[in-house]
């Protein structure tokens, strides 16, 4: 069949779109990480009947929500699946159920529905750079934290007149952050209301800075620092943390078997270097020394 000269051009440009979308996607599979060897699959798995553990390795599936749109940590990758440090902690608790890492479904779980898809029974567990606190415990329960970060900025690589969480306000600068997150609760001591702006995601808000609609995103260091990887240059980290923010993994409020089970498989894997892999695998590519497991909360 003969193409129109227009249906042509229409070919070649899709074609070149195509080509680009595959780089674009291509860079970000890489920034989210490769993935940590596949965790060996329990297998003479013995669970008390009854339990949450008994009942998903019953199921032979497990339901994550994690985040999809977060270098090192959660984004989705070419396959449909997303990659990073959280999704490798999911893989590392399935495999422990008896459940391999293929039987794993994911939801994509922005920050504020994230105690709604647990209380919906939507998801299993929540992996998703998701702060322990009082106000989400009263929902649900938190095993962990497997992780500590802290809030920070992320400004135009070029600026020098934001320095630090104090500086926001006499610099009239507008910031960007999420709605239901931990840091956007912050930015409330330091940011005029009228000048913080909430999106559903992060990537929502690189895409401001980039496009000059606000002057500062802030949120976790961890998850800025995947986004300064993507950035190319156009990113840089203040990099004064002013915050503590323990991960946690939410699961439903008083399992306390499961929290219980999910400390110690986080145990278990900081003890045998599968911990270490998952970060170096992810995380790790940008922030190469390995985190030490914290000491878990106890469950209620
Ligand atoms: N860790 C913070 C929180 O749980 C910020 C990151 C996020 O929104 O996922 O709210």
């Amino acid at each position: 069949m003969r193409l129109s000269h227009v249906t042509r051009i229409a070919a070649a440009t899709a074609a070149a779109a195509l080509v680009l979308t595959a780089t674009a996607c291509g860079n970000q599979a890489e920034l989210g990480g490769s993935g940590a060897p596949a965790p060996t699959v329990a297998e003479d798995t013995e669970f008390e009947a009854g339990t949450t553990m008994a009942e998903l390795n019953e199921a032979g599936t497990l339901r994550v929500g994690t985040k999809f749109d977060q270098p090192l940590f959660g984004l989705k990758g070419l396959d449909g699946n997303p990659v990073g440090f959280d999704v490798e902690i999911a893989k590392l608790i399935a495999a422990k159920l008896g459940i391999p890492a293929d039987k794993i479904t994911y939801t994509e779980t922005p920050s504020r529905i994230r105690e709604d898809v647990i209380v919906n029974d939507q998801v299993d567990i929540v992996v998703a750079t998701y702060t322990i606190n009082d106000a989400r415990k009263e929902k649900i329960t938190f095993a962990g934290p497997y992780y500590q970060a802290g809030q920070d900025i992320m400004v135009a690589a070029d600026n020098t007149t934001i320095t630090g969480p104090e500086t926001l306000k006499p610099t009239g600068a507008r910031v960007c952050s999420v709605t239901g997150s931990t840091p956007a609760k912050k930015l409330e001591e330091y940011v005029d209301p009228a000048n913080i702006v909430l999106f559903d995601v992060y990537s929502k808000c690189a895409d401001a800075l980039r496009n000059g609609q606000v002057e500062a995103v802030s949120t976790d260091n961890v998850i800025l620092l995947g986004l300064i990887e993507a950035s190319q240059g156009a990113f840089k980290l203040v990099d004064k943390p002013f915050t503590e923010e323990p991960y946690g993994i939410g699961i439903t409020k008083g399992d306390v078997q499961f929290c219980e089970f999910i400390n110690t498989t986080l145990q278990e894997a900081s003890t045998s270097g599968a911990y270490k892999a998952a970060w170096d695998a992810t995380a790790g590519k940008v922030q190469p020394e390995a985190p030490t497991l914290p000491t878990a909360d106890a469950c209620s």
